[in-house]
């Protein structure tokens, strides 16, 4: 089969959209500026025309009873308006009737700026998954790393969403204040967490895939990156604050040298182990020894 669609480059999806349809239905990110980030920073933002977007869905109704889950790329779809993005959820569930999810990236500012009215109707047309990448619960963190949200702001968009029934899939990033700001991004990041009780939640650990010195360049302050002893000990502190009702956990992105896969809060002592045992055993934890509970 020739393939529909020609994307535009670099194209990012999470890896739990592997199986999914993607649209990009925005190119880009409109806030691109965060310290850690290199995923548009070769894009400009834009909107992309209704009449592009709409032909790209037509050219895969006659597929339409395959497809089950669609993903909207790039960066941040929802900065668009509630009726552009009403139409295109429409023509997607006219186009797919057997469609079962819609998600896409999600920053909680976004979320936030939308009225409850507004969240409501784009859950009721199928929107209901919103991967975020919060980063740190620390606004001191959010600052320094450019990220344009605080605590605050976190915890609004994320409980504006989960009030109208979309789940999110938050992501917490491993060392990503450096070793001054570590305490506080731990206990903080856990907090948020505690605030919002999404229904996944994942860390993964800071790469800097243009180098140290170009995100300490970016970075708003100082900058000392964790050994892997620390960045244990902060994942240590940050599980410890965690009180979580039923949540998916994972650390299991390439990233990681410890591996944890299970539900919070009923294996957070079996979390606590495991990373007590890498940091007093560090040579093999780095073996990504694995505990899974097979999901
Ligand atoms: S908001 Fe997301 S996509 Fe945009 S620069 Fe920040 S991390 Fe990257």
């Amino acid at each position: 089969m020739h393939f529909p669609i020609q994307y535009h480059e670099p194209l990012f999806r999470p890896p739990s959209e592997a199986r999914s349809l993607i649209f990009q239905i925005t190119l880009g990110c409109s806030w691109n500026k965060c310290s850690f980030c290199e995923m548009y920073t070769s894009k400009q933002f834009s909107a992309r025309k209704e009449e592009d977007i709409f032909n790209e869905i037509e050219a895969f109704a006659p597929y339409a009873s395959q497809i089950r889950r669609v993903f909207l790329a790039d960066g941040d779809p929802l900065v668009l308006s509630n009726r552009r993005l009403m139409r295109i959820l429409e023509k997607l569930n006219n186009t797919f009737p057997n469609l079962q999810r819609i998600s896409t990236y999600a920053s909680p500012i976004n979320l936030a700026k939308k009225s409850n009215e507004e969240l409501k109707d784009l859950f009721d047309a199928g929107l209901n998954l919103l991967y975020v990448g919060i980063e740190s619960g620390d606004s001191k963190v959010l600052e320094c790393i450019q990220k344009g949200e605080t605590f605050e702001s976190t915890i609004e968009g994320l409980n504006k969403s989960k009030a109208v029934g979309m789940n999110s899939s938050v992501m917490i990033i491993n060392g990503v204040g450096g070793v001054e700001l570590s305490k506080q991004h731990a206990i903080n990041s856990a907090k948020v967490l505690n605030e919002t009780q999404p229904k996944y939640a994942s860390t993964l650990v800071l790469t800097t895939h243009k180098g140290l010195d170009h995100y300490k360049d970016r970075f708003l302050g100082n900058f000392e990156q964790l050994n892997q002893l620390q960045l244990f000990s902060e994942l240590k502190l940050f599980m410890e604050g965690l009180e979580l009702k039923e949540t998916i956990f994972r650390s299991d992105h390439a990233s990681n040298n410890l591996v944890l896969k299970g539900v919070l809060g009923k294996d957070k002592q079996l979390f606590l182990n495991q990373i007590q045992q890498a940091i007093d055993h560090p040579e093999l934890a780095n073996l990504r020894s694995d505990f899974t509970r097979g999901f």
